[in-house]
């Protein structure tokens, strides 16, 4: 499932789209995705606005349409769009007489562009939020926020002592945006086993690996395969061409006799908080 530099990534292929009139909404409106708002609520609502906002938050992806083109853009987004990309979601951009073929199930038609969500799986959604609702308004801080401080965090997780490390960096309500291959990476350069309880981590190391990592994965992810000619797609596995180094363990983990790139023991992998996790059993010994 894609992560905050996924999320970030996709948001920023439908950049162009920003300051377009949506001329048509092309949907399957049969198909999953719609299982919260129906398709032809969402075309009544956005055909004839104005894109002119979009924001990624976490794992969740905003798109703000103003009301008409008579009302400035300077007014504010009234609605906004939730995309999120589920397992196999992808972002796209087309040339506006674009054809949708049968994964294409929501497509925003302006007189330039046409803006393409596809899904073969189908985990994904779209969904509009009430008129005038601000949908970050009572989300969590995101990891990079200011506002994110230690005592921030402290608070967060007080109740939370007994909760395992990798737990409590998969949990949306304070982490939100990282998945696993971010939590995975947080722990082996915490040098700590990823099923090691709270109590016994130093909460600053965590807040201060984390936030490195969520910087560093904004930087690999989001910068270096954002679209230059407006075409790139998006999708889990074949989205970006540039990774993070080899000098992270996102290169090693799921390698067939992968090995740590800080001491080359051969990783081990199990389940722990629901997830598939990679750790390295030299740097991060079960305590
Ligand atoms: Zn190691």
């Amino acid at each position: 499932m894609p992560e905050l530099a996924e999320v970030e990534l996709a948001r920023r292929i439908w950049e162009p789209g920003h300051g377009q009139e949506v001329i048509a909404v092309e949907s399957h409106p049969a198909t999953r995705v719609y299982r919260d708002t129906p398709a032809d609520e969402i075309r009544t609502h956005l055909t004839c606005k104005m894109i002119v906002d979009s924001r990624a938050h976490g794992k969740r992806l905003l798109f703000g349409f103003s009301d008409s083109l008579a009302n400035s853009p300077a007014n504010g987004p009234v609605t906004y769009l939730e995309v999120h990309l589920g397992m196999s979601g992808r972002l796209f951009l087309a040339d506006p007489r674009y054809c949708p073929d049968k994964h294409d199930h929501f497509v925003l038609k302006t007189k330039h562009l046409s803006l393409v969500y596809s899904d073969y799986r189908q985990f994904g959604r779209v969904y509009l939020h009430e008129q005038n609702h601000k949908p970050w308004e009572a989300l969590p801080l995101e990891v990079l926020h200011p506002k994110f401080t230690l005592a921030y965090l402290r608070k967060l997780t007080a109740r939370r002592r007994g909760a395992s490390l990798k737990a409590l960096l998969l949990d949306q309500s304070i982490f939100p945006g990282i998945g696993n291959w971010m939590a995975d990476e947080i722990c082996w350069r915490l040098l700590r086993f990823p099923g090691t309880p709270l109590q016994e981590l130093d909460l600053a190391a965590i807040r201060r690996v984390g936030r490195q990592v969520c910087r560093g994965a904004l930087r690999h992810v989001a910068d270096k395969n954002s679209p230059r000619d407006g075409t790139k797609g998006f999708s889990p596995g074949s989205y970006v061409e540039q990774v993070p180094p080899r000098s992270w363990l996102f290169q090693h983990r799921w390698k067939a006799g992968g090995t740590c790139p800080r001491c080359r023991t051969a990783l081990e992998r199990s389940t722990i908080a629901t997830r598939t996790t990679a750790w390295c059993p030299h740097c991060q010994p079960m305590t």
